[in-house]
Parts: C-alpha cells; sequence; structure tokens
C-alpha cells in the first residue's frame, strides 16, 4: 500500500482533515494498480464524514447563450461559433421544470444564467421565477448567475435563495489560459460575499481544460480553503466552436483519480458529478465515482449537453442502496 494512502487514511478518515496541495497530487499521480484503493478510501471517507445520502439536483437555464464572456471551454459564449443562441425561459415553463425536477425525488433546482453577472432585468426575472416556484413546488432554488454586487446578494437572501453557485472553474494559476474577460479574484470575492450572507456555498469546476496534475492539486487546495458546501466536478465535454472544442476528454482513469483526490482533499462537502461525466467515464465510471467519494448528481439534462435520464441514474442508486436525499433533511 503507497505510503500516501495510509497517511489519508489517518488523517481524512479516522480525523476529517482534508489532505493539501501536495498529498491531492500525490494521489492524482499513484498507479493504476493503487486506484482501486484510492477509491474505496475515499468511499470510506464520504461515507463517514457525509453518510450514505445522495443529493439529487436538477438545474434549468434561465437565460441561455449569448453570453459576453470568453470562458474557452463554454458554448454559450457569444465570443465564439459555436451553436448555441440567446433564449430566455418563461416563468411558467420555469414552473414546470421544478415540478418535473420535484417529481424525480430531486431536493435542489437550480436556476442558471448565462451571464457576466445578473442585470436589472435578469434580477426581476429571478424574482418573479422563484416566487412562482415556492408557490406551487416542494424544492429548494438554488441560483447560478454569475459574479454579483452585494446589493444582488442580499437580494437573493431576501429571494429565499438558500444556495448560490458560481465556479473558479480551474486553479488559480491556469485560470488565465482559460478566461480573459474576468479574473479568477473576481470570481473569488463573489463567493466570499455570498458566504458571508449565509448562503450557502456551492463552487466546482472543470477539469481537462488543459491544466497539468499540479494545478488539478492546486484547484483542489484552493476549493479546501474555500469550504464550499457544495463542490460540482465537471470533466470537459469539448464542444464545437469553442477554442477548447479539439481538446482530449480526461481518461476514466484519471478522472476516478481526481474524484478520489479532491473527495480526500474535501472531506464534508457535497461532491457533485456534473457534466461530462457520461463521455469520461461512461456507465460503468458513473458507478465507479459513486463508490469512490461522490455523494450527489444532477439529473437530467445540463446546460447545453444531454445527460442520462433521470430514471437511470435513480436506478443505479438504489442498486447501491444509496437514499436519495430528503428535503426534510435538508431544510
Ligand atoms: S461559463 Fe458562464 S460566464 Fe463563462 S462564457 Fe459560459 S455562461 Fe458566460
Amino acid at each position: 500500500m503507497p505510503e500516501i494512502l495510509d497517511r489519508a487514511r489517518v488523517q481524512v478518515l479516522e480525523s476529517g482533515v482534508g489532505l493539501d496541495e501536495a498529498s491531492v497530487l500525490e494521489i492524482l499521480q499513484l498507479p493504476d494498480e493503487h486506484l482501486a484503493a484510492a477509491l474505496q478510501l475515499a468511499h470510506d471517507v464520504r461515507m463517514k464524514w457525509c453518510g450514505p445520502e445522495v443529493e439529487v439536483e436538477g438545474i434549468v437555464s434561465l437565460k441561455t447563450g449569448g453570453c459576453p464572456e470568453d470562458c474557452h471551454f463554454c458554448s454559450q459564449s457569444g465570443l465564439f461559433a459555436s451553436p448555441v443562441r440567446a433564449v430566455w425561459l418563461d416563468i411558467p415553463s420555469l414552473v414546470k421544470a421544478a415540478k418535473q425536477t420535484a417529481a424525480t425525488g430531486a431536493t435542489e433546482f437550480c436556476i442558471v444564467a448565462a451571464v457576466r453577472g445578473p442585470d436589472e432585468k435578469l434580477m426581476k426575472q429571478l424574482r418573479a421565477g422563484v416566487e412562482a416556484i415556492k408557490a406551487e413546488v416542494d424544492i429548494q432554488v438554488a441560483a447560478s448567475l454569475g459574479m454579483l454586487t452585494q446589493e444582488q446578494v442580499d437580494d437573493m437572501v431576501d429571494m429565499g435563495i438558500h444556495r448560490y453557485n458560481h465556479n473558479l472553474e480551474t486553479c488559480k494559476s491556469f485560470f488565465p489560459n482559460v478566461v480573459t474577460t474576468h479574473s479568477w479574484e473576481e470570481r473569488w470575492d463573489t463567493l466570499n460575499m455570498v458566504r458571508e450572507s449565509g448562503m450557502e456555498v456551492c463552487c466546482g469546476g472543470i477539469l481537462g481544460l488543459g491544466e497539468t496534475l499540479e494545478q488539478r492539486a492546486e484547484f483542489a487546495a484552493q476549493l479546501g480553503e474555500l469550504k464550499p458546501h457544495e463542490v460540482p466536478l465537471n470533466f470537459l465535454n469539448p464542444r464545437p466552436g469553442t477554442p477548447l472544442g479539439d481538446q482530449p476528454v480526461v481518461e476514466a482513469k484519471d478522472a476516478l483519480r481526481a474524484i478520489a483526490a479532491f473527495r480526500l482533499a474535501l472531506p464534508h462537502t457535497i461532491l457533485r458529478y456534473a457534466g461530462g461525466r457520461e463521455i469520461t467515464l461512461g456507465d460503468l465510471g458513473t458507478k465507479d465515482g459513486l463508490l469512490g467519494g461522490i455523494n450527489a448528481v444532477i439529473v437530467g439534462n445540463y446546460l447545453t449537453t444531454l445527460g442520462r435520464s433521470p430514471s437511470e441514474d435513480l436506478e443505479l442508486l438504489n442498486e447501491l442502496q444509496m437514499p436519495v436525499k430528503a428535503l426534510s433533511a435538508t431544510l
């Protein structure tokens, strides 16, 4: 057994203290023959510190495409030749999507918009949408609308939004290779305001953007410093027309090593499978991740790509005897 796994067992499993950057890197560099042991340890950590429940979430896009930012992985940027055009969703459709999400057993419904940050029109739409959902659907509402001002943070608290998603996407040192229209620090500032407001912080990123393993470890450590309530872990699904359209997909074993490493860096966090797992891992890998530290999934479709059907995911959770987290447990 490699020494790092023994060390992680004592530090993370027994004491609940996440691995630091250097130790995360050791996990990311483990040879294939030790991958199963790393996943098992990550699973044990998740079971001990988070329990067997899996949090299920649905997402809906209030405004899709036409974003002025240039995140190189994103087909919603209006700056690339990608096929996603700007479209707004109306309130009845939003409520319908929330109902469909709740019907899967999901407790979280995240309203997302492709913007640098919300303008007055979007904040009004959000308020109307959240009010309409809360009147008709028993589900917690989260939002993801880019960078915020303090006033907007306060408004969202007032609307009853309980969790805000804002991904750092990648580590600080690699970020300028991926985004040039805003800085990592600007994202960090929004996250701090959200945390201080009392809303739960959801912050993750995308692996496979061209970052090195060292930078992947740096990212895990930076998330460890932020201590988000939830970390959505995406794997790049290269979108045609974006600057990263030809980037190779993360190898399944590297993706699984990363899942184990992020769980060992973040023993208490909800670690959510987000986009890209289908092409990186396939069905078998999805199961491996759920047995390797993941404890939350997004059901249904992602913002610009199709996911697996909710019933497939729910059947898998049933097979693994992992109960879907109930709403009462999260309120
Ligand atoms: S990731 Fe968000 S901010 Fe960046 S281009 Fe896409 S929608 Fe805009």
